[in-house]
């Protein structure tokens, strides 16, 4: 089983592709595919279909999952995407900030 250093609600700015350097809310990971959906982040457009007689279709974005291994945590304390170590803080593991030691 993988896990993930990234998690839900966390803030990430993304390294690569097109939206490089745009930073955004995790909104869900998948840790099977070790990739994570963040928000406004790798939109794609949906085209909805009517499903009723009547009914408009339409167009939508929605995000699409991009690579964990393309974000970076924001650490909130030096406010720059890190990298995450864990440490063993009371017996628990925590996510603490590579610059700076902040915990995340
Ligand atoms: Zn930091």
């Amino acid at each position: 089983m993988n896990s993930l250093k990234i998690k839900k609600n966390d803030t990430v700015v993304v390294l690569s592709g097109k939206d490089k350097g745009k930073q955004g809310k995790v909104l869900g990971t998948i840790p099977s595919e070790a990739k994570v959906v963040v928000e406004g982040i790798n939109k794609v457009t949906c085209h909805i279909k009517p499903r009723k007689q009547g009914e408009e279709g339409g167009i939508t974005q929605r995000e699409a999952a991009i690579y964990a291994s393309k974000v970076q945590v924001v650490c909130p304390k030096c406010g720059k995407g890190t990298r995450v170590a864990y440490v063993i803080k009371d017996g628990k593991k925590a996510r603490t900030c590579k610059k700076c030691g902040a915990e995340l």
